[in-house]
C-alpha cells in the first residue's frame, strides 16, 4: 500500500486572492494564471514528500465553475501552471483532484449535495482507491477546519496551517489537531514523525 500527503490547493499550494465585494472583502481562489502565486517554500515542502517517498495528491473544492467564476478551461490550465511551476522547483505532484460541485451553483449542471466536497471525504476516497493508498498511515495538510474535518473524516492524520480561515477553528479541540504555519513546516513535522 501507498502513504500519501494530500494537500489542500488555495491557501496552502498557492496564495489566495484577495477581492473587494459589494458584499465585503473575501479571500477567494485564482481565477487568472497572473493570479496564480505559489507560496514561498512549497517547492521545497513537496521536494521532501517526494523524498520520504509519499505520494503529493491535491485535494481541493473548486466551485468556481459551479459558481459560473471560471470554466473548466481556466481549471485544467490553472492545474497545468501549479504542476509546472513547482516541477521547476523539482517538486511533484503525483495527481489532483477537484470537487467542482456546490448546492447553490449557478451552473445547474454542478448543483448538487456531492460526497466529494470538503469537509466530506470523498476526494480522499477516491484518491486511496486510484492509487491503492492506505489511509490510516496518510496526512493532510489543509488551512481550513472543513480539510481537518475530511482528513478525520477519512482516517488520516491532519495538520492545520495558518490561514484567513484558522481563526473560526474551535480552540477546543486544538489538543487533537496540529497547527503549523506553512505547508513547509507541517512537511518537516512530518519529516520528524517519519525518520
Ligand atoms: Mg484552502
Ligand atoms: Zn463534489
Amino acid at each position: 500500500m501507498n502513504r500519501a500527503v494530500f494537500l489542500d490547493r488555495d491557501g496552502v499550494i498557492n496564495r489566495l486572492v484577495h477581492r473587494s465585494q459589494d458584499t465585503g472583502d473575501e479571500w477567494d481562489s485564482p481565477y487568472l494564471l497572473s493570479e496564480i502565486e505559489i507560496i514561498e517554500g512549497v517547492g521545497e515542502a513537496i521536494q521532501k514528500i517526494n523524498g520520504l517517498g509519499f505520494l503529493a495528491i491535491i485535494v481541493s473544492n473548486q466551485p468556481g465553475v459551479a459558481k459560473g467564476k471560471c470554466d473548466l478551461d481556466f481549471l485544467d490550465k490553472a492545474t497545468d501552471f501549479i504542476r509546472s511551476k513547482l516541477l521547476q522547483q523539482n517538486a511533484f505532484i503525483d495527481d489532483v483532484y477537484y470537487c467542482l460541485h456546490h448546492p447553490d451553483a449557478v451552473n445547474e449542471a454542478y448543483r448538487i449535495i456531492c460526497e466529494c466536497r470538503k469537509p466530506k471525504p470523498g476526494l480522499l476516497f477516491q484518491a486511496a482507491q486510484d492509487h491503492e493508498i492506505d489511509l490510516s498511515r496518510s496526512y493532510m495538510i489543509g488551512d481550513r477546519i472543513t480539510d481537518i474535518f475530511a482528513a478525520e473524516a477519512a482516517g488520516c492524520e491532519a495538520i492545520l496551517v495558518d490561514g484567513v480561515d484558522t481563526g473560526s477553528y474551535d480552540k477546543s479541540r486544538s489538543d487533537r489537531i496540529r497547527f503549523e504555519d506553512d505547508l513547509l513546516s507541517a512537511v518537516l513535522h512530518i519529516l520528524v514523525r517519519e525518520t
